[in-house]
């Protein structure tokens, strides 16, 4: 186990591969995250006690542990937001994972970077203070606490999808969206052909609004909320 405690903000990482487990913890260092590796299940019970965590990895198949019950441990003292690695043909262990209150998996082989963007995707639905708590722009006005929109006094009934796409477009006014980021960031997968979804919810936006002009596409680009 590492020597010292974690920096406020520290993931633990729970992985037997050690290539895996230093390819990961290096693109997340990259990524301005700290990070905590523990090999064995005994380790990482050992780190939650002692430490504060901000998200941990689990690897579901550990030399002396199943990763299952390790996420049924956390889940029982904590809301620590948990992410599952899974092998490929672990269709069951993953449902199973998901119902004993892991927030998101990704199954094994997997790119750091698709890693990386479920991660932010998980910590920006626990961490939601984060975020400005108001943002207004023009006539509307979204609310991060709530999740609620209104658009010149009116609440506007938005999915959950929906308004996750709006806050990130009216919190990063002036940018051009690729569709690519937004599914990466919103939705936090990245897979080629699912741009379409992008779409789909712009639309729906536009028509919630009634306000055309409020996102804006960029052809052959993406979209964007003005500054
Ligand atoms: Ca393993």
């Amino acid at each position: 186990m590492t020597a010292g405690a974690p920096r406020r903000g520290t993931i633990l990482l729970v992985e037997d591969e050690e290539d895996i487990a230093t390819l990961v913890r290096t693109y997340l260092e990259r990524e301005g995250f700290g990070v905590m590796w523990v090999s064995r299940g005994a380790d990482a019970l050992l780190a939650l006690e002692r430490n504060e965590f901000r998200l941990a990895i689990l690897d579901l198949q550990l030399p002396d542990a199943d990763g299952l019950d390790l996420c049924r441990a956390i889940r029982e003292s904590s809301a620590l937001p948990v992410v599952i690695v899974t092998a490929r043909d672990e269709e069951v262990d993953r449902i199973v994972g998901l119902e004993l209150g892991a927030d998101d998996y990704v199954t094994k082989p997997f790119s750091p970077r698709e890693l990386v963007a479920r991660i932010r995707a998980v910590l920006r639905r626990a961490e939601p203070e984060e975020a400005e708590a108001t943002v207004v722009t023009g006539d509307i006005s979204l609310e991060h606490g709530g999740r609620t929109v209104s658009v010149a006094g009116r609440q506007i009934e938005l999915t959950g999808r929906e308004f996750d796409l709006l806050a990130y477009l009216l919190t990063h006014p002036g940018i051009v969206m690729s569709r690519e980021r937004l599914l990466e960031r919103v939705w936090g997968l990245s897979f080629p052909g699912g741009t379409r979804t992008v779409d789909v919810h712009v639309a729906q936006l536009r028509r919630k609004l009634d306000r055309p002009d409020l996102i804006r596409t960029v052809r052959g680009s993406g979209y964007k909320v003005a500054s």
